[in-house]
């Protein structure tokens, strides 16, 4: 049996802590940003299993969708 092992980076979007608006420099506009988390998984055939390493905190562009640390 093969197993397929491997790593994948996941964001959960923190909801509780409402928007803010801030320039994104990835679209250019001023848009709503919500904070979020995100965190290595380690994944067996591609479903993640288990989070590690360290939470980085992030914040999302709600108008295009880039991460911005
Ligand atoms: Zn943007």
């Amino acid at each position: 049996m093969i197993f397929i092992i491997g790593t994948k980076e996941r964001t959960k979007v923190d909801s509780t802590s409402g928007e803010t608006d801030e320039f994104c420099h990835s679209c250019g506009y001023f848009a709503k940003f919500q904070r979020g988390i995100t965190r290595n998984w380690l994944t067996l055939f591609f479903i993640p299993i288990f989070p590690f390493g360290d939470k980085t905190p992030v914040n999302i562009c709600t108008r295009c969708g880039s991460m911005q640390h």
